[in-house]
């Protein structure tokens, strides 16, 4: 099991950079998605949940539809964040570009960096989260940004993406601690804003709902099989659904289905993240998705 988590770990995290890598000017999103996930089974893992690019003041869950033209233009923050598992172990792993390589928002993302170095270092058995989120919450501050207080890490189990435990990246009131062999995505997120995120429109990314049902049986079954429990793009079924945006927003409409929502700064600041999937040791913590060696 640990094995399958260093190796989803390592896939997910040279997909990530690899990914990063891509995002220039003119490029478009649905290109650079495809090249991730082609990349995560070429390596030999499987996608964990759609590759997504959130830009600008958009946090986080976008991902482009399949016939999505969106491109990148210079000056840009795009987060790329990946996921990949090895038999439902999961790597998940983002990182935050400036298109162009302009340098506009470097402390921004220097801030997100210091804060996960920072929660990192503070991961071992009997940790409690809420001090790690007030360790997170004082570095975004340090650099003059905001911490995104309704944006969290989240454990992760055998092909469940959030499994329970939250890392918050503020103070709050959670007395949770983790434990040894605990497995855990630590993700910061800083803001020239106000700190808050709300979900404004559906994205492009569902999961399965709680109500079962025998409409559009063949659909849910494909689903099922293909991706389980975990989250899945409007574009990965594009080849396979006739009539799929109909058949999405049915499914969608009878609880079947959920949509994730794409999720806004509210003030319309620019955001920045940056994210490392931990498994808690002994002595304190394994970085599965690190490629620098930066945790020795
Ligand atoms: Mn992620
Ligand atoms: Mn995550």
């Amino acid at each position: 099991m640990l094995e399958c988590y260093r190796k989803a770990g390592r896939i997910a995290g040279e997909a990530r950079d690899f990914g990063a890598s891509l995002v220039e000017p003119g490029v478009r999103a649905l290109e650079v998605v495809r090249r991730i996930e082609d990349y995560i089974q070429e390596h030999g893992a499987d996608i964990a949940f759609p590759a997504t690019l959130s830009v600008n003041d958009v946090a986080a869950h976008y991902t482009p539809k399949h016939d999505d033209t969106l491109a990148f233009r210079k000056g840009e923050l795009v987060k790329v964040d990946v996921g990949a598992h090895v038999d439902g172990y999961i790597g998940d792993t983002a990182v935050t570009v400036e298109v162009g390589g302009t340098t506009k928002y470097t402390m921004l993302r220097e801030a997100v960096e210091d804060a996960l170095d920072i929660a990192i270092g503070l991961m071992q058995p009997r940790a409690p989260l809420n001090l790690i989120g007030g360790a997170v919450e004082q570095t975004i501050e340090s650099f003059g940004f905001k911490p995104i207080s309704n944006l969290t890490g989240h454990s992760l189990k055998q092909y469940v993406l959030h499994s329970g435990l939250s890392v918050p990246n503020v103070r709050d009131m959670t007395s949770d601690r983790v434990k040894e062999g605990d497995v855990v995505a630590v993700e910061p997120f800083a803001t020239t804003g106000v700190g808050k995120v709300e979900g404004k429109k559906p994205g492009n990314i569902y999961r399965m709902g709680r109500i079962k049902s025998t409409k559009y049986r063949n659909v849910v079954e494909y689903i099922q099989v293909e991706y389980r429990t975990l989250p899945f793009a409007e574009r990965w079924l594009h080849p396979y659904v006739r009539h799929l945006g109909f058949t999405l927003h049915s499914l969608t409409r009878n609880g079947i289905i959920q949509p994730y929502s794409i999720l806004y700064e509210i003030s319309k600041g620019m955001v920045a993240q940056k994210e490392h999937t931990i498994i808690i040791t002994k002595e304190g913590c394994e970085v599965t998705t690190d490629t620098e060696g930066r945790y020795g």
